[in-house]
């Protein structure tokens, strides 16, 4: 897909979100939230849902969470720009409520097909109900600051989840935030990683000879990233000697 035809497709889907009436966070919101970024960005950031400036503003993460996230962002020398920032629910809850179980299920059609349009490398999620998406099972406690292959049903077809706590949660607590710039220290490796496994997993299906359909391909694609072995927390990766700096920009 080109830059052009990824920003009409995620263009799209947020006028369908704009207009959505699927669950009762519809009729309390007063925008909703579809999500923004660069349309060419290898890394998206999954929140929980909209708060109160983000329903006001009808943007993700605009209020101090948001201006958290856009401090532990700068730490690692990356801008909100440079990535693609979305929700779990794109309409916010009512008095800030977690959202529930059927909320979700009903917004998640949109989350996924951003991913598919977005295709990215990494999936860095914010918060317990964005990681019970991409690590089903998983306790945040012990699951935050470490990575795991994404299952494509989730619209990301090859990528790496990163857990994160919400940054909500960092400016409650001083211990959480001080984890998160920890944790967010190791996204660019988590990153570098994810680049390697899809090159590996697109070499290891190269066609030697003959025709291939490129959906035959596609799909060996997706067995061959994730029979690369993961489960290995972010923080005890290291660059090998031929990649830049761990302090890598993005693009
Ligand atoms: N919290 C979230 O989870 N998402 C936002 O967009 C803002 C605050
Ligand atoms: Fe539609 Fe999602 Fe908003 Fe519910 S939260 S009304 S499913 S966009």
């Amino acid at each position: 897909m080109t830059d052009g035809e990824r920003r009409v497709a995620l263009e799209a889907i947020a006028a369908e979100v704009r207009a959505c009436t699927n669950c009762r966070l519809h009729e309390t919101r007063t925008s909703a939230v579809p999500g923004e970024g660069d349309p060419e960005t290898e890394v998206v950031f999954v929140g929980e849902g909209p708060g109160f400036n983000e329903d006001r503003q009808g943007r993700p993460f605009v209020g101090r969470a948001g201006d958290l996230l856009v401090k532990l962002l700068a730490s690692i020398g990356w801008r909100r720009e440079d990535v693609f920032i979305t929700n779990v629910v794109k309409c916010r809850p009512p008095d800030n409520r977690d959202p529930q179980p059927d909320e979700i299920a009903a917004c998640a059609p949109y989350l996924r097909r951003q991913l598919e349009v977005l295709d990215p490398a990494v999936v860095v999620t914010l918060g317990r109900y964005s990681m019970a998406t991409f690590m089903p099972g998983a306790r945040i406690s012990q699951a935050h600051g470490t990575v795991r292959p994404v299952d494509p049903a989730t619209g990301a077809s090859s990528a790496l989840v990163f857990a994160m706590y919400h940054p909500a949660a960092a400016l409650r607590t001083p211990a959480i935030e001080r984890e998160s710039y920890a944790d967010i220290a190791a996204v660019p490796a988590a990153l570098i990683d994810a680049r390697r496994r899809r090159e590996a997993a697109t070499q290891a299906v190269q066609p030697t000879s003959g025709p291939s359909a490129s959906g035959e391909t596609a799909e060996k694609t997706v067995e061959a990233f994730d029979a690369v072995d993961t489960d290995e927390p972010a923080s005890s990766m290291s660059p090998p000697a031929d990649d830049p700096a761990p302090q890598l920009t993005l693009f």
